[in-house]
């Protein structure tokens, strides 16, 4: 395993996508993620998340998830940078941000003030009911409906894969109203969230089943399709960063080991193939980062919709750091697969980044819809 402080890793900060903050941030949370994320990999991720969300509001992170004026380069830099670390403290960051967004968005004033600053401290953990059992890919075939009661709302259906599912306080939950497909918040005690989903990688996940689940309406009923695709245009693109993360990561493990390992008289990185690996595997990261980047530069600088460029960094990143990874395990052997080596667990940890907030079969079908226009 690798020496992390021997590491480089900031090289692409000096492109013109960044300011200095950016670079500041980046190796601020870097300096942060080394010292705190050892309890990160262990087996009970509810404990785990609970207190990384902690954690990470108390160190102030948070805060650039929840914001009404999000810098999508900072939410990516800290994404890559946790995920190099630890896949959970990834996950527990950006979650607080999707799980909000909604709210960020288009909620009252009163909804702002109750949940956006425990969300941010870390002190309310946040979750983003969009899919069902029948409506993954598909969204707008939802069919958990919504019915005013009084000044409530009723929610009935039930909503499957919600990461954070069983551990959150509340849920930004999407039914079908009479006027069309609309955004909600659900605090937990109205859920039951007993069913748990055990991932290949694992956190906190559940099925949600909403019986008579009092809710509040976020925004204008009718309005929660383009809320949740307005909240995914964000945070889309920082799957991309993440998967960067993870990429890196198992860069430096390779490196590492090719370096260190000797056969046939030689080091294992003194042979070609070896060498070809790796000149492929850097250059899917800089290639993924660079789509990555500049589809967040675009929307925080020139202030334009990015539906291609986010679909593309996010396509392109998470199918490239599969491929990296899986060149790292075989760079590393036996070692590539052991469990609880750092590259065995990006293995698996990287798999379902090409089918959450759209599979890459989704991205596609969107990069063609905006060439065909
Ligand atoms: C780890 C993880 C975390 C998640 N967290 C959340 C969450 O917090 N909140 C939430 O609401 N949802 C969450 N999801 C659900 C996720 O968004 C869905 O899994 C995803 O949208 C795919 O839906 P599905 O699983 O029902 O697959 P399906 O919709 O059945 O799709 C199956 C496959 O069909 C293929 N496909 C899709 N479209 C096309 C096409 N046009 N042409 C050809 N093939 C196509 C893709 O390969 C896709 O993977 C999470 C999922 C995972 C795995």
């Amino acid at each position: 395993m690798i020496n992390l402080d021997l590491m480089d890793r900031f090289a692409h900060l000096a492109w013109p996508f960044f300011d200095p903050p950016h670079a500041v941030l980046s190796r601020a949370v870097d300096t942060w993620a080394s010292a705190n994320l050892e309890h990160a990999h262990g087996d009970d991720a509810d404990a785990i998340c609970r207190k990384l969300v902690k954690d990470l509001g108390e160190a102030g992170y948070l805060s650039y998830c929840v914001s009404d004026n999000p810098d999508v380069r900072s939410i990516a830099l800290i994404r890559e940078t946790l995920a190099y670390h630890a896949g959970l403290a990834d996950f527990s960051f950006v979650m607080q941000g999707l799980g909000s967004g909604p709210i960020v968005l288009a909620g009252s004033e009163a909804q702002k003030k109750h949940y956006l600053p425990r969300v941010a401290a870390g002190d309310a953990i946040a979750a983003f009911a969009l899919s069902e059992p029948d409506a993954g890919s598909d969204v707008q075939a939802l069919t958990t409906t919504a019915k005013r009661s009084g000044t409530d709302w009723v929610l009935e259906g039930t909503k499957t894969w919600i990461s954070n599912g069983g551990i959150a306080d509340f849920y930004v939950a999407f039914a079908r109203a009479d006027e069309g497909i609309s955004a909600f918040i659900v605090d937990a005690d109205e859920v039951d969230a007993d069913e748990r989903i055990d991932i290949v990688a694992r956190h906190p996940m559940a099925t949600v089943k909403l019986a008579g689940a009092k809710a509040q309406l976020v925004g204008q009923a009718g309005q929660g399709f383009k809320l949740a695709m307005k909240n995914l245009d964000v945070f889309r693109t920082t799957v991309g960063a993440a998967a960067l993360g993870f990429a890196r990561r198992a860069l430096d493990e390779a490196l590492a080991r090719a370096k260190d390992r000797k056969m046939f008289g030689q080091r294992l990185a003194d042979l070609q193939m070896t060498q070809a690996k790796l000149a492929d595997m850097a250059t899917a990261i800089d290639a993924g980062a660079l789509l990555t980047y500049r589809a967040a530069w675009l929307r925080d600088v020139k202030k334009v919709r990015v539906t291609r460029e986010a679909a593309m960094a996010k396509m392109y990143a998470t199918e490239a750091a599969q491929q990296v990874i899986d060149d790292a395990v075989q760079i590393l052997g036996g070692l590539g697969v052991m469990r609880g080596h750092p590259v065995e667990r990006l293995y698996r940890e990287v798999r379902a980044l090409r089918i959450y907030e759209g599979a890459t079969e989704v991205q596609k079908v969107i990069i063609a819809r905006e060439l065909l226009k």
